[in-house]
């Protein structure tokens, strides 16, 4: 996608949001437009000239931007192009502020300079090469500029770079039992940073894997707000709180606060393309393009993350309702209707355990006890939840966790409060339930690649590659039988903790517990 295309597509969306914002202020209808043959731009315009030669209008008129708020934004820059001189070595130019009266004569900008002019005729020259030469962090500035001026929800909200910032400090603050690692980039080249939280982090341990993704919507941005605090609460606690310890101890646990940066950016829903993520993945009843090359960057380096690591479980966060979402997503016959997976059972008491925790989800009127099936909420195709379930080995809910998409900035703290208990109890239930152990040879020792199967779910959890661990989730109070399979061999296993074993060469490790 080449710098214009990208411009054009951005301007789509500020039009639409000057559109709604229009609604509030009635100020005149003024269009986007790629103009190259106007010489001058109207004042409260800014003009963005991109690699490729085109130049872009923006009008600033929805908003009132005075010099002094430019100012501001300028010195923020300059800051940020310091920073860039440092790895890329840039003239050393300076952003002119330029009297408007003085340079009237002045009739063309050059190539390569960002023009703004502010509502108190003001003109600012901004040479384009002074921040980078990437035109696309050049164009985040850009359009950051015009969005803050039309949209204030976000304020108080992380903007990309503070999250970045926040996610790095964390991995400083907490480096004993953190590692910050980024899975991909997304379309505009943000990078989707992870924060893994464990003991032994980034080492591989018989332990089960849990994540948590946030923002897959870029207008749901409770999310990634909510995942820092979670990250920052365990590193504070893990010493003096028993839940948080279990988890820092029993589990790897990964948090991707932002999957879609893009689209938290642009204040919108898909990613920059436009995309709902949500709706991106390989689908099981509609499998119309299963290439992995053909789909979203952000939607691809989910799909290559889980083929390296193996998570036993997971859940999203989304915001517009209050409710604990289970698969499947979608039916087949695409009718609205209670679509029950093989896990049925599991993911009712995982989806339970989330909205018991929380302050106020069980009591919904809508949704009996704060859960409910996908499909019969309403049926959607592409989702990340069944796809992780059945691609993944990964047992994924999609939580919905604010009623407001935006809620006001000073409601984060309690917003946090509320679904504290249950982003712990939900991951910590990964290893206070279920079956879990190891398969190995007597012999030698060595792990034995082997599957897990339970009498009645027509469903296989497959051990670990390197420690042969498996952590198959079931919702307690159940007795259980099963199979665990070498291959074509098998045994028998119950959830009373005994085994018998077909095959004496194979050990194995039971735990059966009920969830405190
Ligand atoms: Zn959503």
């Amino acid at each position: 996608m080449n710098s214009s295309s990208v411009l054009t597509m951005l301007g789509k969306k500020l039009q639409k949001l000057a559109s709604i914002n229009r609604k509030s202020t009635s100020l005149p209808r003024t269009t986007w437009s790629d103009e190259r043959t106007s010489v001058l731009a109207d004042k409260g315009h800014l003009v963005v000239y991109t690699i490729d030669q085109n130049r872009f209008l923006i009008p600033l008129i929805y908003k009132v931007i005075n010099a002094k708020k430019l100012i501001k934004l300028v010195r923020k820059w300059k800051k940020l192009a310091a920073l860039s001189r440092k790895r890329i070595t840039l003239p050393a130019t300076i952003g002119k502020v330029v009297d408007e009266d003085r340079c009237s004569t002045s009739s063309t900008v050059e190539k390569g300079h960002l023009v703004v002019y502010s509502i108190d005729r003001k003109r600012f020259v901004l040479p384009l090469e002074y921040f980078s030469n990437k035109i696309a962090r050049v164009l985040e500035m850009v359009v950051e500029l015009v969005i803050r001026i039309l949209d204030d929800r976000a304020k108080g909200y992380m903007t990309n770079s503070d999250l970045e910032k926040a996610v790095k400090e964390f991995g400083r603050r907490c480096s004993n039992i953190s590692r910050i690692y980024s899975i991909g980039k997304s379309v505009l080249g943000v990078p989707l940073w992870v924060i893994e939280i464990s003991d032994k982090p980034g080492e591989e341990e018989p332990e089960p894997a849990f994540k948590f993704i946030g923002n897959v919507h870029g207008d749901e941005p409770v999310g990634r707000e909510l995942l820092l605090r979670l990250a920052n609460w365990i590193c504070d606690h893990y010493m003096k709180d028993s839940l948080a310890r279990l988890i820092v101890e029993n589990i790897h646990l990964h948090i991707l606060p932002s999957m879609n940066p893009d689209g938290y950016f642009l204040r919108s829903r898909g990613n920059a393309n436009n995309i709902d993520l949500n709706r991106d993945f390989p689908d099981q009843f509609f499998p119309l393009n299963n290439d992995i090359n053909a789909r979203q960057p952000e939607t691809r380096a989910v799909m290559n993350w889980l083929r390296e690591i193996q998570f036993a479980a997971s859940a999203s966060l989304h915001g517009g309702a209050l409710v604990a979402n289970y698969p499947w997503d979608g039916t087949e016959d695409k009718r609205r209707n209670y679509y029950a997976c093989p896990d049925d059972d599991t993911f009712r008491f995982m989806a339970s355990v989330y909205s018991h925790s929380h302050h106020n989800m069980s009591l919904s009127k809508e949704f009996p006890g704060g859960i409910t099936n996908g499909a019969f909420w309403y049926p959607i195709y592409g989702g990340m939840q069944d796809w992780n379930y059945i691609h993944a080995g990964c047992f994924e809910l999609t939580l919905e966790i604010s009623e407001n998409k935006w809620p006001n900035a000073n409601e984060l703290p309690t917003l946090w409060e509320y679904n504290k208990m249950s982003l712990l109890n939900l991951a910590a239930s990964l290893v206070k339930t279920g079956i879990h152990g190891r398969i190995f040879s007597s012999d030698s020792g060595m792990p034995l690649p082997g599957s897990v199967t339970i009498k009645g779910i027509n469903y296989t959890v497959k051990a670990s590659r390197g420690f042969a661990d498996y952590h198959r989730l079931l919702a307690p109070g159940e007795r259980y039988e099963g199979t665990i399979c070498l291959e074509t061999l098998c045994a028998l296993i119950n959830s009373a903790g005994t085994s018998s074993s077909f095959y004496p060469i194979i050990h194995l490790h039971f735990l059966v517990q009920n969830p405190v």
